[in-house]
Formats: C-alpha cells, sequence, structure tokens
C-alpha cells in the first residue's frame, strides 16, 4: 500500500502523542516546517522526531526528514538531544536543517510552501533574515494560510486572499485582528469566502470561547471558528474546506446569539 505523504507546521509540546492520537503516521512525515523559534512552537521536534525514528520498519535504510525553519541552532539543539543518547539514531533518521531565508521554502508534486516574513520576533541589528514567518501553502486544496504567531495586527491579512486562514489569537483580540482583515482585504464578490479559524488561543478566549466569538460583529461571524486541540479540517472538492463539527471550541458558529 502506498503510504500517504504528511506535512508537520510547527512541532509544540505534545506534538508526537498528540498527532498519533489523531490519526498521524509519523512515518510519513518527512518535511517540518517551523514558523519561528520559541518553544511553544518548537519544544515537541524531538519528540516527533522521535517519533518518526522510532517507528522506522526495521531493516528499513535511512530515512530522510527535512526541517524548514529561521531557528537552525534550535532545530541542531533538538537533533543534539536524540544524538547524545540514542546511538542508532542517523543509522535511521537522516536529518537535514535548512534554514528559511527567501520567500519559495518548498515545493513537492502536492504543495508548495511559501514563507512570509512578519515582525513576531524583531532582529537583532546584526541580523538580515527575518526570524519569524507565516506560511502560504498551496495545491490541489485551494491555498491555506498558517499565520504563525503575529507581530502587529495588520499581518493577519498576510499572504492575502486564501481558502483556509488559520490565525493565532494568542497575542490579538480575534475582532481585532478580523476587522483589520476585512477592511484590507475585502473578500472579492463571487469567490468563495475563506474560512477563518481561530488557534493558538489567548486565556481570555479560552475561558470563554462563545463570549469571544459574540464580541465579532454579526455580520462578520459566517465561516468564523474558533479551534479546539485535535480540530480536523476535511477537504472536499466540491464544497470546501469542512470543519469537523467537534473540533470548534463552543457552538457552531450559527448557534450563537449576538
Ligand atoms: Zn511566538
Ligand atoms: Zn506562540
Amino acid at each position: 500500500m502506498k503510504r500517504q505523504k504528511s506535512y508537520c507546521f510547527d512541532a509544540g509540546f505534545g506534538v508526537g502523542r498528540s498527532g498519533v492520537i489523531h490519526g498521524v503516521d509519523w512515518r510519513n512525515v518527512k518535511n517540518f516546517f517551523i514558523s519561528h523559534g520559541h518553544i511553544d512552537h518548537t519544544g515537541g521536534l524531538p519528540e516527533a522526531l522521535f517519533c518518526c525514528w522510532k517507528l522506522r520498519f526495521s531493516g528499513e535504510t535511512a530515512r530522510q526528514v527535512s526541517i524548514y525553519t529561521p531557528s537552525v541552532r534550535q532545530a541542531q539543539a533538538a537533533l543534539t538531544m536524540l544524538h547524545e543518547n540514542h546511538a542508532a539514531f542517523e543509522n535511521f533518521l537522516d536529518v537535514k536543517i535548512i534554514p528559511i531565508t527567501e520567500k519559495l521554502v518548498f515545493q513537492d508534486e502536492i504543495i508548495r510552501v511559501e514563507a512570509l516574513a512578519n515582525t513576531h520576533i524583531v532582529n537583532a541589528p546584526t541580523q538580515t533574515a527575518a526570524r519569524s514567518y507565516a506560511f502560504r501553502i498551496t495545491g490541489p486544496f485551494g491555498s491555506i494560510v498558517y499565520t504563525g504567531d503575529l507581530g502587529s495586527l495588520d499581518e493577519g491579512g498576510i499572504g492575502e486572499a486564501c481558502d483556509l486562514r488559520l490565525m493565532e489569537d494568542g497575542h490579538f483580540r480575534p475582532e481585532e485582528l478580523l476587522a483589520r482583515l476585512r477592511s484590507e482585504a475585502p473578500q472579492p464578490k463571487g469567490t468563495k469566502a475563506e474560512q477563518v479559524v481561530f488557534l493558538h488561543h489567548s486565556r481570555e478566549v479560552m475561558k470563554d470561547p462563545d463570549a469571544a466569538l459574540r464580541r465579532i460583529p454579526r455580520e462578520q461571524r459566517k465561516n468564523i471558528h474558533f479551534s479546539c486541540d485535535g480540530a480536523t479540517f476535511v477537504f472536499h472538492p466540491k464544497s470546501g474546506w469542512q470543519l469537523d463539527k467537534d473540533s470548534i471550541v463552543g457552538h457552531k458558529t450559527e448557534e450563537v446569539k449576538p
């Protein structure tokens, strides 16, 4: 049976176990894309690599895994953790660390990944390449923008129009992000509206996601969702992106009254 391909965008704490619970076969993950080096986005990298290594087939030759990251030293540190005490690690997993410095990061027969620099981590004067990025992922499913963490309200619209926008609300209020997004990138008439999924929630949103949704003006609430851990979005060729009802925090958007 042909194995599926999977791609991992950011690797926060618990990503290995969380992936397994939600059906990820780590043997299929060959490419990691790290938006920035904050530990809540990378703390699970050693664990994820360990899963890739541990689940190898016996007798299989070394598999290649690539980590695209603006924080190379940190990815090297994750590898060091594994090399240090697992002598056979490099015999079975051949890991390449590729610095993100340019817009086009990756392309294979399925997806194309572009890195869009933002100001979430501000450069030291001596550094030239940006240290934090959003990703725009295009493929047979249309386009997805994953914002990573944002540096300003203006950066929610980064990557312009897309079909599915995965936007953090941990640093900015969702209603303000959305207002800015809609004023700067209004949905073109006649096109399919993009789905906006808020994730990486602030404490305030986690405490009362329904209240967070109510703070968004009613006319802007269509296609807005607040995800929970393990959220699942499925692409249907005819109807576009569908969100698993159980993946939404609180009630479904339409059920929340103003
Ligand atoms: Zn961050
Ligand atoms: Zn973060």
